[in-house]
């Protein structure tokens, strides 16, 4: 029900929890962040409230100035910590977080299977990891391999993702809101702008179909085929 993602030069994990209670008015059954450095992605999630997700952080080392948060309002699978967000490609290469609803998951889901990729969770999200990893193995460089998952996506979805090893987030929506938030060499994506609103008021909005591909050299926005598109900054009045 909420994202929250954040690229910068400073520890990626306070932003996310901060951005994480910030989306809590928009009501959520789980939450779940994911943090890299470099050295693998590291996913805590579990159902229930934020406080709850950051006591079972507790003295768990999360470093790294790259990450995706997650608020779930279940649709496909109970409120479980398997079934909470971020969702991973089973590696922990891929990490997702997605709002919506992905309304062919479950002939993506037959089709990933028939060629060897296990899931754990009940939810149509899962996919989405799964796919981007296939398209990685056939070989693509990371922006193709994103831009040919979400492609394959039937339905409404506000989608982040990083990879491993990457100082990069990968976002793309359709029917559900998104949005980047820029302050020097900090960017910020949320599903809603009170998310990151203590840290910027410079915004940039994603319309349906874009791909944002956000580093800390800036934000590019292509189609769903990869060509170039642009969309304005905007600084929001919020009370
Ligand atoms: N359909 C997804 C799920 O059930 C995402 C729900 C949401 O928007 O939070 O996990």
């Amino acid at each position: 029900c909420g994202i929250i993602g954040h690229v910068g030069t400073d520890d990626a994990l306070d932003t996310l929890l901060t951005g994480l209670e910030n989306l809590e008015y928009r009501g959520y059954d789980s939450a779940g962040i994911a943090v890299q450095n470099g050295a693998g992605i590291a996913v805590q999630k579990r159902s229930g409230k934020v406080e709850e997700l950051k006591d079972s952080i507790g003295d768990r080392h999360i470093e790294g100035n790259v990450g995706i948060g997650h608020t779930r309002w279940s649709t496909h699978g109970p409120p479980t910590d398997e079934n909470a967000h971020p969702h991973t490609d089973g590696t922990e290469d891929v990490a997702v977080v997605h709002n919506g609803i992905i309304e062919n998951y479950a002939d993506l889901k037959a089709w990933l299977r028939e060629r060897g990729h296990e899931f754990t969770s009940d939810t149509d999200t899962e996919v989405i990891p799964h796919l981007i990893q296939y398209y990685l193995d056939e070989g693509m460089e990371s922006e193709a391999a994103f831009r040919r998952a979400i492609d394959e996506l039937e339905g409404s979805y506000a989608v982040t993702a990083m990879l491993d090893g990457e100082h990069v987030l990968y976002a793309a929506r359709k029917g559900s809101p998104l949005v980047v938030g820029v302050e020097d060499e900090e960017f910020f994506l949320a599903s809603d702008v009170p998310a990151f609103l203590e840290y910027t008021d410079t915004v940039v909005y994603l319309e349906d179909g874009d791909v944002a591909i956000i580093d800390e050299a800036g934000v590019e926005f292509t189609d769903l085929a990869g060509d170039p598109i642009s969309r304005d900054l905007e600084t929001v009045e919020w009370d």
